[in-house]
């Protein structure tokens, strides 16, 4: 049986991209320097995959920012502002990927989504009116080279016309329709020129199929490919589809003239049901997604030859290959020196996924695999490897019942109790959390980390960052007052050095856009806290004081979707068990004389499920909950905050005031305050504080600017329901702009009551 990998992680062991990217952005290396990195980085990437005895390996899967842009340039999509800028290639490609502002000209960056239901973000193509899409970079067909000059035949790799469509956004009246033709016939001049180039196979990648799809879109998707394919001659296509099913166009997809078809058997959850109900077309080949790309576990390979000889049963040609690119995962457990063996022989990153692959397609060929000693070694695993396991956290969860979600005082009762008690002004100014992380408060943790200064040292210097933090915030006149954050550099991993259950990797970095890569934490068995986490930060900055102090904690939601999950339990019980465990915080916080605690849920929408239909079962039916659980017991003066980093929850409106929080407050200054128009519309409980200034840019915004921001809440936000504050946290700015914005703020806030 072969093998194929969808991709493979650009930035490298080290993240080598990432520093010779920024290098060259601050003018020490030049054009030739970073391309000569890539060029390396690629070859090392495929030299890997080709030692492991993977068969279709990928090109053009490497990007220096991102894919989508790439695409963009290769469908001529560029548009005018940055044509104008007559920069270098290279230069016109990251003015779109970060902006440019210089003696050529002022530009904006591309705006930026999240892919799908990852973590990684991608660049949104913009088409207008004088969009000229037709076949115009040379990349992919420069790597397919590069790759065959050193011996490797590869698949180049490009998003499909559908995806690049389908995520595009369109101006000057136009739609979808209007670039049909043109795409159609740059992608069979692509195929023209791979055809020439002697490739064998291309892969193309249509995630946007495993989303809730139109008649319409159905119709585009067709009509795209049934021209498209008309124009491969003898070059074989592979149409690659990820992160879930192709339930709604299984067979219009599988009457279409690809060679083959990439389906993910894990996300993909009615795959196999499909593959069974309607057969699998004869001839063309089944690139079948079983080794996990998205998560860090070892691949069972009981559970995974089980899966193919059931996916065997209904196609006669399989490829084995991974469920999506390996983009997002780590690039290797070899960089790793800490973990202790008996949990790091349970993972698997990039590189060692390579080799489960080969290995996988080994033995998918014995009937005796079972006798073999790769299997063998890879179940002793499994049995002797044990997660770490709490009988008490699983019963706590097991017992949890109606009243562990609820509060006792409902919501109108607690606000008059808050506000009897509170007498805080109308439209109350506080700030997200986090001040800004300066060089002192950098070394101060570095320092510690380091062994340079004890506990006692460090936080002593925290506790003195905390006091400047409380004066400065009672001089600017801020009515709700926040510590500072000084202790944490993560909103994740702060909490979970304190949770047990947690492991911490040194150097596995994911790809979360262009130059940006993540770290998240591992979640290796059942959760619980070990300690109290922020309590006596908290409690010092209350006792400085007369004014309320926020206690900051992050939220269960957060805390998972940040984390790579196990996968031996469920969502849902992973979420429960860290709410449990920040329910103890909130609780202690409380007693120890905290009357506010926001409990900040930032990625609460980023793993709803990519299908509508699993909304609910899915993910909100316990997501919510287990935010609900963390303040459950407290009492009604306490006043529970939220805060979510994203506007862009209009659709699940309900499901955020079910949250039942006192006060939620979120990004609103980028967007165009059209949440604002649902909030009312769907008559929302929560009081809000809808951000009244982006705090991505270290611009001061002027007094009158925030007060006719909040001019505009008010036309539809009741006064006895808005807060003033920033968008979100102030840890990236400097000191001087925070200052003067919030000043602002603070004024701003005190002109508007006088009009109220
Ligand atoms: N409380 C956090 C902070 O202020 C929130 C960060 C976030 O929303 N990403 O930094
Ligand atoms: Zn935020």
């Amino acid at each position: 049986m072969r093998s194929a990998v969808t991709g493979f992680p650009r930035v490298g062991k080290l993240r080598e991209l990432k520093f010779a990217s920024e290098k060259y952005f601050r003018g020490e290396i030049t054009e030739g320097n970073l391309n000569a990195v890539g060029k390396a980085l690629r070859n090392e990437n495929w030299r890997l995959q080709k030692d492991a005895g993977i068969h279709y390996i990928s090109s053009n899967d490497f990007s220096f920012y991102d894919g989508m842009l790439d695409t963009t340039i290769l469908l001529n999509a560029i548009p005018g502002e940055y044509r104008e800028l007559n920069l270098s290639e290279q230069g016109v490609y990251f003015s779109m990927a970060r902006g440019y502002q210089g003696v050529q000209g002022d530009v904006k960056a591309f705006a930026m989504k999240k892919w799908f239901n990852t973590n990684y973000h991608y660049l949104v193509p913009e088409l207008y009116e004088n969009t000229k899409i037709e076949l115009s970079g040379n990349k992919p067909f420069d790597e397919y080279e590069e790759a065959k000059a050193i011996g490797i035949e590869t698949k180049p790799v490009v998003i499909g016309a559908f995806t690049f469509l389908k995520l595009a956004k369109y101006n000057d009246g136009k739609n979808a329709d209007d670039f049909m033709e043109d795409i159609i016939q740059c992608y069979r001049d692509m195929f023209e020129r791979f055809g020439q180039l002697g490739t064998e196979w291309i892969q193309i990648d249509e995630p946007a199929l495993v989303t809730d799809l139109s008649k319409e879109d159905i119709t585009r998707f067709v009509t795209l490919y049934k021209e498209i394919l008309k124009g491969k001659n003898k070059l074989k296509v592979l149409l690659q589809t990820y992160f879930g099913d192709v339930r709604d166009c299984y067979e219009e997809l599988a009457a279409l003239d690809f060679d083959g078809i990439g389906l993910d058997f894990l996300e993909g959850k009615k795959t196999l049901e499909l593959i069974k109900a309607y057969g699998f077309p004869e001839d063309k080949v089944l690139f079948a997604g079983v080794v996990n790309g998205k998560n860090i576990w070892k691949c069972n390979y009981r559970i995974a030859l089980n899966l193919i000889e059931e996916i065997r049963q209904h196609a006669s040609h399989i490829v084995i290959s991974t469920s999506c690119s390996l983009l997002h995962v780590p690039y290797t457990l070899e960089s790793e020196t800490k973990l202790e063996r008996g949990i790091r022989e349970r993972f698997s990153f990039a590189k060692e996924k390579l080799y489960e692959l080969k290995e996988l397609s080994d033995l998918a060929e014995r009937e005796d695999f079972e006798k073999s000693h790769e299997y063998g070694d890879n179940q002793r695993i499994f049995e002797a490897v044990r997660l770490y396991e709490d009988k008490k956290v699983q019963a706590d969860v097991s017992e949890l019942s109606d009243e562990d979600f609820r509060r006792k005082a409902d919501r109108k009762k607690r606000k008059q109790i808050q506000k009897d008690y509170f007498q805080l002004p109308l439209l109350p100014t506080t700030t997200i959390g986090s001040f800004p992380q300066t060089l002192e408060v950098k070394k101060n943790r570095s320092s510690f980390r380091k062994g340079e200064i004890d506990k006692e040292a460090y936080d002593r210097q925290v506790f003195s960052f905390i006091e400047d933090c409380i004066r400065k915030q009672e001089e600017l006149g801020l009515d709700v007052l926040v510590h500072g954050e000084f202790e944490r550099n993560d909103m994740v991993e702060f909490f979970g050095e304190n949770l047990a259950g947690y492991v911490f990797t040194e150097k596995a970095w994911v790809q979360s856009y262009g130059t940006r890569c993540v770290k998240p934490p591992i979640i290796f068995g059942d959760v619980k806290r070990i300690r109290p986490i922020t309590v006596k930060y908290s409690e010092y900055a209350q006792s400085l004081t007369d004014k309320p102090v926020k206690g900051m904690l992050t939220g269960p939601v957060t805390i998972l979707n940040w984390s790579f999950p196990r996968e031996d339990v469920s969502l849902q019980a992973m979420a429960y068990q860290i709410g449990i465990a920040i329910r103890e915080e909130v609780c202690d916080l409380e007693r120890a004389g905290i009357k506010i605690i926001q409990i900040d849920e930032a990625a609460l929408k980023e793993k709803l499920p990519i299908r509508r239909e699993e909304w609910y079962s899915e993910y909100l039916d316990w997501a919510i909950p287990a935010f609900r659980l963390c303040h459950s017991k407290t009492k009604p003066e306490t006043q529970i905050h939220t805060h979510m980093c994203y506007s862009e929850f209009e659709e699940i409106v309900k499901d955020i005031d079910n949250m039942d929080a006192d006060v939620i407050s979120f990004e609103a200054s980028r967007s165009k305050l059209t949440i604002i128009d649902a909030l009312q519309a769907k008559h929302f409980q929560t009081e809000v504080g809808p951000g009244v200034y982006d705090i991505h840019s270290p611009r001061v915004p002027a007094v009158e600017e925030i007060v006719r921001a909040l001019q505009k809440m008010l036309e539809k936000i009741d006064k006895n329901n808005l807060w003033v504050n920033p968008d979100c946290g102030l840890k990236t700015r400097g000191i001087s702009e925070t200052d003067a914005s919030l000043k602002n703020l603070v004024e701003a806030a005190k002109t508007m009551r006088i009009q109220l």
